[in-house]
């Protein structure tokens, strides 16, 4: 007995330690599978920091910071015991560095993590705003042009494959295949690029498209790392082009870890049984709206793979604010497109946009709204409060009227309100904005139809389109292979979204270089290119004041006015009729009075004698003022 007593006890003394050491790694690290913002920097206009912890039990765990000029205001338990939402204020005078965030259980220390606050970079050549002086090449990266083959598969991704066959599988593009082609959308005279979203879509299906966000903090590993990323934005900076990103505030993927482990229940818009929003804008501005139908637009769920997020809750405003500042900050980037712009939060989207504009004065923002009349274009845009009480603070938005516009003006619909009279009609309504100059300009996107095919792949409509692009007011925005004249309906929009001819090593032809395209789609991107060009460097249509005529004959004409200290004036005549039409120039005396002669900017022609002018059918010219 004795004997086997002593043999227990030595047992135990040898075991102690083990057992000791076997208690201690089960209860001593608090452990993280995501902080975020991961860091942050000192000197931001905004001192508070939200920083959300994720990590098993996480909540369980006491949180200390001792660092000069960090103060913790506050720690958040929330439902799920996962998270903890950390608030930090950061005062104006806190000095760069890294500290630790610790936590504690029963006074005792259980781990740490390391939080870096980062100097900001002042350089001047980032976050330069893009404007009407720019011209947007927007782009999507999975269908460009695939620079790196090493990353067309990930395998720990959900879609673990890659088919170029298939029009919603992954094709393989991405980030350096779009920096390999700097070169050639400088040539074409675009100075922005626009992706939609690089941002991880770690989804089963259809993650090429990439608004179904799983990761907000993580560029796709398909289009390279954050790193990467900021690198991109940088090469592009050097090579004088500036980066847009393209942001989605309304909804996540199901794919989201943080879906898969909620933090709280109202972190989404739950419905008893699935609902989608019924994608009407009207509900949010209609004074006579049942309330049922505005909740549908603005909480029902965008397709069943994409959650409503609850942006009336702060905590999921604060995270997606810090992440948009993040972003900005951390990459440089000159612009954000906001996705679904419709359908969010009205009062979360303004304090959104008053505080990123207060962190960034450069950055451009503008909002998609693809809506159906100038008012309720002009009503998300700031400074219209008429009988809302809301400024939205959201400088431009994306024209969708002035798209279907054109379309019906090109395929020559004719009437008192109709065709190129709509178009000069829905122009007149730009009281309704506050600076309409800042609205995106756009023929097509990867939305909708392409350009090309709504004008039934008419040659002279397409030219006459180009021609009215790169000269009407507003920041103008050319969708990939557009120049090239790339085709098809949206029907299915995966048709509107196939792959730039060249883009592969593989491809038969190659449509970047001009010896690839033949003879019509070179003459269409040589159209372009010039106007784009001859546009670079012209303040008239960049940013001078439009100035237009009651259309006459069915002849439309307006004057881009030189601007002070510099340049020429620009007349543009729009003919879309079948018939060559004769135009008398006497009644634009204002405008023409020291012309001496006019320049046809895409033919070279000059014309001393302009009495009159000779407009082709469907045809738009641009003449220079000398
Ligand atoms: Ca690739």
């Amino acid at each position: 007995m004795k004997n086997l007593n002593l043999s227990f006890k030595l047992l135990l003394l040898l075991l102690l330690p083990l057992l000791v050491q076997a208690q201690r790694i089960v209860k001593s690290n608090a452990k993280f599978d995501h902080v975020d913002p991961m860091f942050w920097w000192v000197g931001m206009k905004n001192p508070k920091l939200q920083v959300m912890v994720h990590g098993k039990a996480i909540a369980g765990y006491t949180v200390k910071v001792d660092y000069p000029g960090v103060k913790l205001v506050e720690v958040h338990k929330v439902e799920n015991p996962n998270y903890l939402f950390i608030d930090l204020e950061i005062a104006a005078d806190a000095k760069a560095g890294k500290f630790p965030i610790r936590f504690l259980e029963n006074g005792k220390n259980k781990g740490s993590y390391s939080y870096e606050l980062k100097n900001r970079d002042k350089s001047a050549s980032r976050i330069q705003g893009v404007t009407n002086k720019d011209l947007i090449y927007f782009l999507m990266p999975d269908r460009f042009s695939n620079g790196d083959q090493s990353n067309d598969v990930v395998k720990s991704m959900a879609e673990k494959t890659m088919n170029r066959a298939e029009m919603y599988a992954r094709h393989g593009g991405d980030i350096q295949g779009v920096i390999n082609h700097f070169d050639y959308l400088k040539a074409l005279g675009a100075t922005t690029i626009w992706m939609t979203p690089e941002i991880e879509n770690d989804m089963t299906n259809a993650s090429y498209h990439g608004y179904a966000v799983t990761d907000h903090y993580k560029i796709d590993p398909r289009y390279g790392t954050n790193e990467f990323y900021k690198s991109y934005v940088d090469q592009a900076h050097a090579q004088g082009l500036k980066i847009i990103k393209d942001i989605v505030h309304n909804h996540i993927g199901t794919g989201h870890w943080m879906f898969k482990d909620m933090p709280m229940k109202d972190w989404l818009n739950q419905w008893p049984v699935f609902t989608q929003t019924s994608y009407r804008d009207e509900p949010v501005m209609d004074p006579h709206a049942a309330e049922s139908d505005k909740k549908k637009t603005v909480d029902g769920w965008f397709v069943n793979s994409m959650p409503d997020l609850n942006e009336r809750n702060p905590f999921v405003q604060n995270y997606l604010t810090q992440n948009h500042i993040w972003w900005i900050e951390y990459a440089g980037i000159d612009g954000l497109r906001l996705d679904t712009y419709a359908y969010n939060d009205a009062p979360y989207m303004a304090d959104w946009a008053t505080k990123l504009k207060s962190e960034f004065p450069s950055l451009t923002i503008f909002g998609e709204t693809l809506v159906n009349s100038v008012p309720s274009q002009a009503f998300f845009t700031q400074g219209n409060t008429v009988n809302r009480g809301l400024d939205t603070q959201l400088p431009g938005i994306t024209d969708n009227v002035l798209k279907n516009t054109i379309y019906e003006a090109l395929n020559g619909k004719i009437g008192w309100t109709d065709g190129v009279f709509r178009l000069y009609n829905v122009l007149s309504q730009d009281f309704l904005y506050q600076d309409p100059s800042r609205n995106v300009i756009f023929w097509d996107n990867h939305d909708m139809s392409r350009f090309y095919s709504v004008i039934n792949e008419d040659f002279d409509k397409y030219k006459s389109g180009m021609a009215l692009l790169l000269t009407m007011r507003g920041i103008p925005q050319l969708y990939y292979g557009t120049e090239i004249l790339m085709k098809n309906f949206s029907d299915p929009d995966g048709l509107v979204r196939s792959d730039f001819p060249g883009g592969w090593a593989s491809d038969q032809s190659n449509k970047f270089t001009a010896a690839g395209r033949n003879k019509q789609e070179n003459e269409a991107w040589n159209f372009v290119s010039k106007l784009a060009n001859y546009r670079k460097n012209s303040p008239a249509l960049q940013t001078g004041k439009m100035i237009q005529y009651v259309p006459e004959d069915g002849v439309y004409v307006y004057f881009r006015c030189a601007v002070e200290n510099g340049g020429k004036s620009v007349m543009v005549i729009l003919n879309a009729e079948d018939k060559a039409k004769i135009l008398k120039t006497g009644r634009f005396a204002e405008q023409m009075t020291n012309t001496t002669s006019l320049k046809n900017i895409l033919t070279d022609e000059k014309l001393n004698d302009f009495k009159t002018i000779a407009v082709p059918a469907k045809t738009t010219l641009v003449l220079e003022l000398n």
